[in-house]
Order: structure tokens, then C-alpha cells, then sequence
């Protein structure tokens, strides 16, 4: 009998999905925003989906997976857009999505269970005692806690309380380890590093505790400009205005809301560049005014829109972070994106003289954060994609002038971040998943520990095409 056969049968009672099609479905995250990943990766498939109900049914599916050498990728929704939650060498992929209880809400902390879907948490907090979370992704509506702290970096909230990684966002990570006893561990402190961003290659995560906030009225806004870098300095501007509360501030460059934001169309014009925020309603009026006084006009507020304007409209946050890029791909398949790190204090004029070299081929989308006490800002900018030789040459032109770039045309943690190993999740690692078969493929210092990030090259993992699953 194959390994998978026999996992199967020592794991009934526990839900498990075998259909090759519903499998290969189950297996799918984002990837394909990505050209490069769409064809490393379309192949890709587990050869079991796996949903237990329960703590103690992830452990009994770890322990079997363990003595059958089975890799397991753990996986929430699949909205993660860098291939994360893809199971590179087959096995099984287990969905934490049953797991979703919202367990308890107290003043300033939740604790829910991996799968809770993040709106949701949300919902339930706010209807107990007016809280929401700090943070969510833009894609709050279907992905889910765990999956954003092992596959996210933060989002909405970044403007006020920086990102998943800034100690104080996370509370408490409880995680189960792949071994012959799979140990159950209540992760604090700086021990949330071995979890955080860790594309479940350390872990399996099954309960969280978050910090909240008060939730309010949040007001979706849009303010028009007739070009993008006075947008962008407004923005900048408003980032920078402590009293005037807001959870959400990005910038899209025209034509890009005309061209991709359709139900928003009818509030920009062809070439207005656009800030896109979230603010709270006794702080409009205040927003106003500085977008005026820029040279701007408050073109769209949800608060004045009727209730028939208002149900056909999405968050002005799903227009925002890698939502914009969805939008423009449902218009244009075949533009494509990049996350850029613009660092302070010069991240204005850096934005501008990136957007002097590659003029549309690279329309701006900026979200700004505060990090560590200072205003900063990400791009998330459409690139019109022609070849990927062209691509890696945009990444390295961004680069060579002091951008950083978060690749996400790579499906490696190191890769796809600040190329260089996370210690303590490789060390992390030895100790809770001996064997590697935790989402292989994802961290290169365990693939290969003489890798050398310099060398310009991809690395390619070996078992994508090798398949060790089954
Ligand atoms: P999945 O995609 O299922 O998993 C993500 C990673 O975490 C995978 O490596 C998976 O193996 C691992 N994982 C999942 N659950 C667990 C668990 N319980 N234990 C251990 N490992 C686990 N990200 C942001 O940070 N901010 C954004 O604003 C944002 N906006 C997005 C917009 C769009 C349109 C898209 C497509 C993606 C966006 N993302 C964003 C990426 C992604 O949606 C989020 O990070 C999301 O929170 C991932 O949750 P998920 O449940 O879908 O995780």
C-alpha cells in the first residue's frame, strides 16, 4: 500500500478529500498574479486535502504524516500571492478553515482559532464591545488569521500600527510541531519569530491571540489630483497628521482608478491619480481641507453615497494593497506587479524618480504605513509585463537605486523578502520539523544550506518536479 493509502486509513474519522480535481483545486493559492510563478507552479498538486475539526485531530494527522514521511502544507484560504500555500512536493495540504471559532473577546484582545475568517473576528468583536483588529489584508473578507501571520506582513491598520512583525500586533501563537510527538507550544514574546512569516514551514498555527482596538465608522474616501507626485506629497501630508485618524492611505496613479476600479468610475475622472482612504468620520472634514488646500478635490465619500450607490460598492480598502493589482488583472491580464520598499526619510522623492525611469511602464500605487515611528511607503506598482528579462531588470533598476524589492515572482521566504535566512526560524525549524516536511520548498537555507543569495540566480526546488508525496 503507498503511503497515502495508508494515511488514509489511519486517519478516519478525521474529513479528507482524495478527488484528484477537488485536490489540485484545494492545493491553489494567488501564484498566478505572478507570470513566473503561473508556469513554475500550474503543475503543482497534494495528493490529500485534510481538514480536521480540532487541536487534537491536527495532532493525530501530524503524528501519522510524520511516521509515513508525508510533507504537510498547511493552508488556510489561499489568498497568499506568493505561491506560500502551495504544496511543492505533493502530500497533503491541511485547511485549518474548520477550525474558526472566535473563542474569547476581552478589552483589547481576541482569541480565535487559526481558520477564523478575519472579517468575521471583526464582526463578532465589534457587535461584543465596539473593538476591531488593528490590522487586516485587504482580502479580510476570506482569508484567515492564521494564515495571514504565517503568510502576511500586515495592511489595513499599517498607516496607524505598522505591520504583523512590530512587537505588540501579535499576542500569543499556539503552534503544533511535526515530530514523533508533535508538542504543543503557546508561542509569546520574541518566540512569535519562529511562527511570523514563516509560510508554516515551522508550524502548524491553531490558535491566535490579537490585539483590538477601538473600531469606528471608518468613512471610505477618494480625493482626485491632476498628477500623481501631488497626491503623492498630500498623502505623505496626511501620513503625517497624528490628530486625524484614519486606517487605510494609499495612492493610485492615473489613469489606473478610471481604467480598473469600475464601480468607482463614475467619481474620476480619466487621468485623476487618487488617494484612497479610510477615515474616521469626525475627521473628514479635516482631510478635506488638506486635500483642497493641495491642489486636490474630495471626489468620493461613502457616507453621502445613498444606500442604493453604497450596496454596489466595495470597500474602498478592497481597491487597496494587492487588491489594485487584481482590479487591473481583471481588466488587463497582462499586467503584472511588484512590492517595493521605499525607505525614509526620502521615499517621496525616491517614488519620483522611479517614476521619471520607467514613466507607464510602471503606473505608482503606493500604501503608506508607519514603521517603527516614522511615515514610510510600499509600492505595490503595476508593471505592464512583456518578458521576464524585462522584469528582473525593473527589480534591478529598483534595487541599484535603493528600493528594496519583496519579490513575488519568487516562491521562497528568502526570496520573496530581504534575501537573507531568518536565524531563528531555520534553528526553529531543526527542532520542530526534523525531517523537513513542512511546506518544503519554501525556506532555501533548509533546501540547501550553501545557497548564495548573491549569485543573481532562482532557486529552483528539486522536488517540485521530483513530487516526494507519494
Ligand atoms: P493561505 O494563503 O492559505 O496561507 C498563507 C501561508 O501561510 C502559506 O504558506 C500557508 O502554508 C501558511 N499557513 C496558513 N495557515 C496556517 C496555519 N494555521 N499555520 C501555519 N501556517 C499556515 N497580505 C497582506 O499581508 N496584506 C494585504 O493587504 C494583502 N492583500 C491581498 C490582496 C489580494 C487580492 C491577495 C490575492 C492577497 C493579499 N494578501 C495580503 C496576501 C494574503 O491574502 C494574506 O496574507 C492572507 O491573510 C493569507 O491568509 P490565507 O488564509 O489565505 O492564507
Amino acid at each position: 500500500m503507498s503511503a497515502i493509502e495508508t494515511l488514509k486509513s489511519t486517519l478516519a474519522g478525521i474529513r479528507i478529500e482524495d478527488n484528484p480535481a477537488i485536490v489540485k483545486q484545494k492545493s491553489r493559492d494567488f501564484y498566478w498574479y505572478s507570470p513566473i510563478l503561473k508556469r513554475q507552479l500550474d503543475h503543482v498538486s497534494a495528493d490529500l486535502f485534510v481538514s480536521p475539526k480540532s487541536e487534537d485531530e491536527v495532532v493525530r494527522v501530524v503524528k501519522a504524516a510524520f511516521e509515513a514521511n508525508v510533507p504537510i502544507t498547511p493552508r488556510g484560504t489561499g489568498t497568499g500571492n506568493y505561491g506560500q500555500a502551495m504544496p511543492l512536493a505533493g502530500g497533503i495540504v491541511l485547511s485549518l478553515a474548520d477550525m474558526n471559532a472566535v473563542k474569547s473577546i476581552r478589552k483589547g484582545v481576541v482569541v480565535a482559532e487559526a481558520g477564523a475568517i478575519i472579517h468575521d473576528i471583526c464582526e463578532a468583536t465589534r457587535a461584543h464591545s465596539g473593538q476591531e483588529l488593528r490590522l487586516w489584508p485587504s482580502t479580510a473578507k476570506t482569508a484567515t488569521i492564521g494564515g495571514f501571520i504565517a503568510g502576511g506582513s500586515g495592511g489595513v491598520g499599517s498607516i496607524a500600527w505598522g505591520g504583523l512583525r512590530d512587537a505588540g500586533n501579535i499576542l500569543r501563537c499556539r503552534a503544533v510541531t511535526m515530530e514523533a510527538e508533535p508538542r504543543i507550544l503557546d508561542l509569546t514574546g520574541d518566540d512569535l519569530t519562529k511562527v511570523n512569516h514563516a509560510y508554516g514551514t515551522t508550524g502548524i498555527i491553531t490558535e491566535v491571540e490579537m490585539p483590538l482596538t477601538v473600531a469606528a465608522d471608518w468613512v471610505d474616501v477618494f480625493a482626485a489630483f491632476d498628477d500623481v507626485m501631488t497626491a503623492v506629497r498630500c498623502a505623505d501630508r496626511v501620513a503625517r497628521m497624528d490628530g486625524l485618524e484614519k486606517k487605510q492611505l494609499a495612492v493610485i496613479g492615473g489613469p489606473a482608478p478610471h481604467q480598473y476600479f469600475l464601480r468607482h468610475r463614475k467619481y474620476v475622472a480619466e487621468t485623476d491619480s487618487v488617494i484612497a482612504a479610510m477615515i474616521a468620520p469626525e475627521a473628514v472634514s479635516d482631510f478635506a481641507r488638506v486635500v483642497e488646500r493641495m491642489g486636490g478635490r474630495l471626489a468620493f465619500r461613502s457616507d453621502s453615497a445613498s444606500e442604493e450607490e453604497a450596496k454596489g460598492l466595495p470597500p474602498s480598502y478592497e481597491l487597496c494593497w494587492n487588491h489594485t493589482t487584481l482590479r487591473a488583472l481583471r481588466v488587463d491580464p497582462s499586467v503584472t506587479y511588484l512590492q517595493i520598499l521605499f525607505p525614509a526619510p526620502n521615499h517621496v522623492s525616491l517614488v519620483q524618480k522611479m517614476a521619471q525611469i520607467f514613466g507607464d511602464e510602471v503606473p505608482v500605487h503606493l500604501e503608506f504605513v508607519r514603521f517603527d515611528g516614522e511615515v514610510l511607503c510600499f509600492g505595490l506598482h503595476l508593471v505592464r509585463y512583456t518578458t521576464d528579462a524585462r522584469l528582473e531588470e525593473i527589480v534591478r533598476i529598483f534595487e541599484e537605486n535603493g528600493c528594496p524589492i519583496f519579490n513575488p515572482h519568487r516562491y521562497t521566504l528568502e526570496e520573496g523578502g530581504m534575501k537573507q535566512t531568518d536565524q531563528v526560524q531555520l534553528a526553529f525549524k531543526r527542532e520542530a520539523d526534523p525531517k523537513g516536511l513542512l511546506n518544503p520548498g519554501k525556506m532555501v537555507a533548509w533546501e540547501d544550506p550553501n545557497y548564495d543569495f548573491a549569485s543573481g540566480k532562482v532557486f529552483l526546488f528539486r522536488g517540485i518536479e521530483e513530487g516526494v508525496g507519494a
